[in-house]
């Protein structure tokens, strides 16, 4: 893939970028060794003031990273404005938190004295995918940063000025030159990385093809790794559920992003004593949204990120409409400049066909009718992903229910699943493995060291 942004409203490239050489590549890993050793050492409270800065150059430049956002994978302007003040927001947290979470612990034991000390273990190599592509990077960097690592970014080749841009910011926050450095270099450039000694861990979000090959080249150097992988994501409505509110949020829980999210609901699993209705609303709804150019404040779907997510959708969709599936809505892609695809609803999907198997990268709802709790636990449960997972109701048994045997590394009730800074994130099953954001983001990348003194 050729680093480069191209425009997924037009499809024109706007800008290429020369991927980094071997020597520079090499420069900026020592750079990151050399500067790890003395970032290590600076005081926590000097970390938390640096990133503070870099939440006050996010919320300075939202605007304009916004705009980088938007040119690069097609998101809605308004959404890419929310991502660069959700990065300032994370910033904020760990600033305010990590010397909180970092702090000895002190554990009574045999000994005179006994504690656990959080440490430090390096560059980290962060491998991450276009679609939140400030988010996703910021909330690796943030705990990563704070804990004393050093961060090495090799970002998807689709979006590399918003790449550039983040190393900018945390260079104008004043953090030292080799404390966040982004890598200009294409896939296969990871596993020489993977194996140098002065990268001490791995983190990967993206598909589960990236994510095993990464995560067995680590497992041959033994080296940590932390995975957030695809999600197939379902909403559950019982009869209990709050239609008014159930509605507008699952059209928003799968539309957003246009569609390319990891924790999009995509299987919509509905009690037959409401699924009528649902159906009905929801369809509705989902006719009424505005595509169109992402640049426009009033538009709530714009393109998909790449012709070959849009083709690969469009494939998708067409067999599980060949395998008997129905379209209520959409279903095909738009014609015209850009990666365009219409909003899409699909019922009566067959066992084995794509929209019931597979995860659905861009905007297409899969419907599915139940008639007991058993039932949606099951049909939920059935993929390989575990990533998150929502479920409406005002019944609390169900609540506990769900609770209990949903699959997923998170679950929300009456809600949609969403990421904040405060909460862990992560999966189970093919979703991977380690958590990002919260207290335990910060612990998947430090020594937890024991101490004890006789
Ligand atoms: P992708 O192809 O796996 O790309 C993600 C990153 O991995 C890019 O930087 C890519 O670089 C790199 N990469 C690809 N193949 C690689 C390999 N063999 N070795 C090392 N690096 C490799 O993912 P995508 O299709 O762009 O992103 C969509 C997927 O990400 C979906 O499945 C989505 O659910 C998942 N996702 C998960 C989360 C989460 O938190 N769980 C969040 C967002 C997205 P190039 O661009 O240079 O190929």
């Amino acid at each position: 893939m050729p680093i480069a942004t191209i425009n997924p409203t037009t499809n024109e490239t706007t800008k290429t970028f020369d991927p980094h050489d071997a020597r520079e590549i090499e420069r900026r890993v020592a750079l990151a060794s050399e500067t790890f050793d003395k970032w290590r050492r600076v005081p926590i409270e000097k970390r938390a003031e640096l990133m503070r800065s870099a939440a006050d150059v996010l919320e300075t430049d939202v605007e304009r990273f916004a705009r980088l956002m938007t040119i690069e994978m097609g998101k809605p302007i308004q959404s890419a404005r929310a991502e660069a003040k959700k990065c300032a927001l994370v910033c904020r947290y760990y600033a305010d938190h990590a010397a909180e979470f970092l702090a000895n612990g002190v554990v009574a034991t045999r000994a005179t004295k006994s504690w656990i000390a959080y440490q430090p273990i390096g560059a980290v190599l962060a491998v991450m995918p276009w679609n939140f592509p400030f988010w996703q990077v910021f909330r690796f960097a943030a705990p990563g940063l704070m804990a004393g690592n050093v961060g090495l970014l090799k970002h998807a080749s689709n979006v590399p000025q918003c790449a550039l841009a983040i190393e900018e910011v945390f260079t104008r926050a004043g953090f030292p030159g080799g404390a966040f450095q982004t890598l200009l270099i294409g896939a296969k450039e990871v596993d020489g990385l993977v194996r140098d000694e002065r990268v001490a861990a791995v983190t990967l979000t993206g598909s589960e093809p990236a994510g095993a090959s990464v995560a067995s080249t680590a497992g041959k150097v033994i080296k940590k790794a932390v995975l957030e992988l695809g999600g197939s994501d379902p909403f559950i409505v019982m009869p209990s559920a709050d239609l008014d509110q159930a509605v507008p949020t699952a059209v928003q829980a799968r539309m957003i992003n246009n569609g390319q999210s990891c924790i999009a609901a995509k299987r919509f699993i509905l009690h037959e004593a409401i699924a009528e209705e649902f159906e009905r609303r929801y369809v509705e709804a989902v006719k009424a949204l505005k595509v169109g150019d992402p640049m426009l404040d009033e538009t709530e779907i714009g393109p998909l990120a790449t012709p070959q997510i849009l083709d690969e959708l469009d494939a998708q969709v067409r067999t599980s409409i060949e395998a008997g599936a129905k379209a209520l809505t959409g279903g095909k892609r738009i014609d015209g400049p850009g990666n365009f695809y219409e909003p899409t609803v699909l019922s009566e999907i067959p066992d084995g066909s794509p929209a019931r198997c597979d995860e659905l990268f861009g905007p297409v709802a899969s419907l599915f009718r139940i008639s007991n709790i058993d039932e949606a636990i099951a049909l939920a449960n059935e993929t390989p992903f575990g990533l998150g997972a929502s479920a409406w109701t005002r019944d609390e048994r169900e609540q506990k229910r769900f609770v209990d045997d949903l699959e997923a590394g998170q679950v929300f009730l009456n809600a949609m699943v969403a990421s904040t800074p405060e909460l862990p994130f992560g999966g189970v099953k093919r979703s991977g493995f380690g958590r990002e954001l919260g207290e335990h983001g910060i612990y998947e990348f430090v020594n937890i060291k024991t101490v004890w003194v006789a």
